[in-house]
């Protein structure tokens, strides 16, 4: 992935955080998904004061998207509020897992974006469960 996009993918990410409604953790996180068609999703991190139904940024901007009737993704940046990156959850990695390739790229970064990690879903998650085990 072209560092270009790369940093458009962060710069979206860091405004999607702006959005964050987390009073607990004080923990916000903003993502950029981008679609294999070329279009971007955001998402933040969403808190609830009975905590299970918290969403993270990452699984907003998905299912925003497949709401949409996306369904192809190439990558995705997370950006935090803490000092070092914003790697994804496991939760969020199985739904990454359920419509992405291995090839996917997952773009991490810290607060200040001193810190920017870039893998792939096949590095994020190797062995996973998927669509290929029940179909
Ligand atoms: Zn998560």
């Amino acid at each position: 992935m072209d560092k270009r996009t790369i940093n458009k993918l962060l710069k979206l990410a860091e405004e999607a955080r702006s959005y964050s409604y987390s009073p607990y953790s004080h923990y916000g996180v903003g993502a950029a998904l981008l679609t294999k068609n070329g279009k971007i999703y955001q998402g933040c991190n969403i808190e609830n004061a009975s905590f299970t139904p918290t969403i993270c940024a990452e699984r907003t901007a998905f299912f925003k998207a497949v709401y949409d009737g996306e369904r192809a993704f190439s990558a995705i940046a997370v950006i935090g509020t803490g000092d070092l990156p914003a790697f994804p959850c496991g939760v969020c990695r199985q739904v990454m897992a359920e419509f992405c390739d291995a090839d996917f790229v997952i773009i991490t970064a810290n607060r200040d974006l001193s810190t920017v990690v870039v893998k792939t879903l096949d590095e994020m998650l190797p062995e996973r469960f998927g669509p290929k085990d029940l179909l």
